[in-house]
């Protein structure tokens, strides 16, 4: 007897749709976007039926909370990739470098350079993003636009990170198109090919600008705890 789709099947399917047509009708590049599963809050048991119903690609924002979480479903799943899409301290380089398959918020060059002797020490060199302080907010993370070119050029030449593309929150409250059009700016005029933007609230909308990864969590495993901190 077939087994009706579980839950996290059906989740699943709904937004994959929607990115692909979201893709087509907008016909722009590229001819693929990655699914980031934003699994942050959530516990391992409600990140599995995700992992059943092959999902592989997931994004957290805290060290701690992924080093909790992570190391088990790895066992079950090697081929899992993890993205770091939250702040990052230097003191917790390490770990992230450690437990982590892609870094997306490089911001600063203290932290692309401690980044980078971490991966040399580990031997894992692993793809990175810069992250874009788009909407030049006082308490976002994220390099300013203005230096955002720049920086990316730093973190190649001077530190040795493999930048492969940028990444941004916008402003909240403000429609997101003119944002992730000025990431795709940003990422044409530095060089790199990928850029990580959109949630479930406008991943449609980033993908109609070029995104090739959507950070998609709520509208995936449903409301978090609002007692819990939000994006950074
Ligand atoms: C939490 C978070 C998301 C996912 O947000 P949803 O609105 O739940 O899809 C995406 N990106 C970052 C950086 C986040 O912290």
């Amino acid at each position: 007897m077939a087994e009706s789709p579980s839950g996290a099947q059906t989740a699943l399917d709904y937004i994959r749709s929607r990115m692909e047509k979201a893709r087509r009708r907008f016909g722009a590049p590229p001819d693929t976007v990655e699914l980031v599963a934003v699994s942050k809050t959530f516990p391992a048991d409600a990140v599995e039926p995700f992992l059943r119903a092959g999902q592989r690609v997931f994004g957290e924002n805290r060290v701690q909370e992924a080093k909790d979480k992570w190391p088990v479903l790895r066992t079950r799943y090697p081929d899992l990739k993890l993205h770091l899409i939250g702040p990052l301290q230097t003191n917790k380089a390490r770990e992230a470098v450690a437990l982590f398959d892609v870094i997306e918020t490089v911001d600063r060059d203290k932290l692309a350079g401690v980044l980078a002797a971490e991966m040399a020490r580990a031997d894992r060199r692993l793809p990175c993003f810069v992250q874009v302080n788009i909407g030049g907010e006082a308490q976002k993370a994220g390099i300013p636009v203005a230096e955002a070119v720049d920086f990316v050029r730093r973190c190649r030449q001077t530190h040795g990170l493999e930048i492969v593309g940028l990444m941004c929150i916008p402003p909240e409250g403000q429609p997101p198109g003119t944002y992730f059009a000025l990431l795709a700016e940003l990422g044409r005029a530095a060089g790199v090919t990928q850029l990580s933007m959109g949630m479930s609230g406008d991943f449609e909308t980033a993908i109609a600008m070029g995104a090739t990864h959507v950070r998609v969590g709520s509208a995936l495993f449903g409301r978090r705890d609002t007692s819990v901190p939000a994006a950074g």
